[in-house]
């Protein structure tokens, strides 16, 4: 990691070369044609106009090329296996995109609730849909990812304990091995931050959980199966012990494709959870979003939820005439009218309007079209996969039994490494150096859309590595377009306009 900008700089724009020398230049260093500008300026300052302005002059082929190129420089669930451990990144299948298409999908966010029935059902259907799968009560569609969820999650909890004249809890507790949002979120939330080790088996350790809880514990974020892909087997302790203090127990949804229609978080005493919606129910993920990370919680949080929600409209208020922007409003084949409302001691607005809408409905698609059957199928798959893979794997994986994930050790080698040189043999690497419990972790996550085939291509990629020695996986990759890119420095030190690299940086 290097703070050295200069250097970073160079390093973040080289990220553009191929190692094969081919270069896929910017549409403006291919064509820089001088357009005339023809609007009527008056009455703006000089200052603030233009004659004519300088724009790339392309051909539909030509930008056609020049994305499939860039397309073909990068890495996605089409190109390949994706094992990221945590990130659950599964094939996103294209139905849903159809359906997020339909003219019916795109509604502008300020037309009336009596003109947008139809959206309000599938949102009333979809927090019915979450709540059934995560046995909770009520669901926000609000958030618009699993960490913006977890914060939503942690500051229900504290108007929760706020409204019982409890507000003196000011500790929530985080496993070691838990996801690095979850610290964040516990500290933003304006908690004090207290880490819980993991027992020699990689799961809670209740001793310690015994010694970590107390009055001034306002929630346990956990995750189950934790981040080796343990089930942890005392939940139901775990739960008794946080609620006989009075705190809550929260659950960090990014795994619950190992439990989907298998078991449910409410059922196991989880009080508040976030779903991660582009994690298991299929919507894209990475490259930044748009994602979505609804929450639900039992009965005694719901008043807390943030505002709006759906609710079917009760028969006083339907008899009302709604309000319409249009002569016919679409109504469901029930006849059931559906309202806004805000709950009684609502934490407020947390996103505009409903959230993340478009990446609402593919949720809803996939979850209406799989089935309770199918999504019990998808967490069967899920865990067969990874313990397929794993049976193949010559890597050590110290914990077990898994689910849907596991936490292979890199021994000698370097995690990180080891990652980069699978690149070389077509597949994408697992999720590196975390849980830091095991020592160079490979995090492997095959998700359930994978065939055996695919899943014996990842295990001889991994056991080709695992045979390599120190300078040949140093080395990797050879085969992508970009090497090894100082991501910290990219991140913190962006250059956020192209300027044209001198012959000197190269
Ligand atoms: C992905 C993940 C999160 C955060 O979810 P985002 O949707 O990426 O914000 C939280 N916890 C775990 C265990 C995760 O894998």
């Amino acid at each position: 990691m290097s703070d050295d900008g200069g250097s970073a700089e160079i390093r973040h724009d080289q990220a553009r070369w191929s190692t094969n020398g081919t270069y896929e230049p910017l549409l403006s260093e291919k064509d820089s044609t001088e357009i005339a500008v023809d609007a009527d300026t008056a009455g703006l300052p000089d200052e603030l106009t233009r004659d004519s302005v300088e724009l790339p002059n392309l051909s539909e082929s030509e930008l056609s090329r020049h994305y499939t190129r860039l397309s073909q420089q990068t890495y996605g669930i089409t190109s390949g296996p994706y094992p990221l451990g945590s990130c659950t990144m599964k094939y996103n299948p294209t139905f849903t995109e159809d359906v997020a298409a339909l003219p019916g999908a795109a509604v502008h966010p300020d037309r009336s609730e009596g003109s947008t029935q139809g959206t309000l059902e599938l949102l009333y259907r979809l927090q019915g849909y979450l709540a059934r799968i995560g046995g909770m009560d009520a669901v926000t569609l609000q958030p618009p990812a699993g960490a913006a969820g977890e914060f939503v999650g942690i500051r229900v909890a504290a108007a929760y304990h706020e409204h019982n004249g409890e507000g003196h809890r000011d500790e929530v507790i985080v496993p070691e091995s838990a996801h690095g949002t979850n610290f964040a979120t516990a500290a933003l939330g304006g908690y004090d931050v207290v880490s819980l080790p993991s027992d020699e088996h990689g799961r809670v350790d209740l001793d310690a959980l015994e010694a970590a809880l107390s009055e001034n514990t306002a929630a346990l974020m956990l995750t189950n199966p934790n981040t080796l892909g343990l089930f942890e087997r005392d939940i139901e302790t775990i739960a008794e012990m946080v609620h006989d203090v009075g705190g809550l127990l929260y659950y960090d949804g990014a795994n619950l494709n190992a439990l989907l229609g298998r078991a449910r978080p409410g059922d196991m005493g989880f009080d508040v959870m976030h779903y991660n919606v582009h994690k298991t129910f299929a919507t894209p993920h990475g490259g930044g979003g748009p994602g979505a990370g609804p929450v639900g919680v039992v009965a005694e949080l719901a008043p807390f939820l943030p505002a709006p929600r759906v609710r079917e409209a009760d028969a006083e208020s339907a008899a009302e005439p709604q309000e319409a922007d249009s002569p016919d409003p679409t109504t469901d084949s029930t006849g059931t009218t559906y309202e806004l409302f805000d709950p009684e001691h609502t934490i407020g607005h947390v996103h505009g309007f409903q959230g993340n809408w478009l990446v609402l409905v593919k949720a809803f698609a996939y979850i209406a079209r799989l089935g309770d059957e199918g999504l019990a199928d998808a967490s069967a798959k899920a865990v067969l996969n990874a313990n397929y893979l794993g049976s193949q794997i010559d890597y050590e994986i110290p914990y077990g039994p898994f689910h849907h994930e596991f936490v292979a050790s890199a021994g000698e080698q370097d995690a990180a490494d080891v990652a980069k040189r699978m690149l070389d043999y077509g597949v994408h690497p697992p999720t590196t150096k975390w849980p830091e419990i095991v020592s160079q972790a490979l995090m492997t996550e095959p998700t359930e859309v994978e065939t055996k085939s695919t899943l014996d291509q990842l295990a001889a990629a991994f056991n080709a590595v695992a045979e390599e020695d120190d300078a040949t996986i140093e080395a990797a990759p050879n085969r992508t377009t970009a090497k090894r890119i100082d991501q910290t420095s990219a991140a913190r030190n962006p250059r956020l306009s192209w300027q044209a690299l001198d012959a000197d940086d190269e």
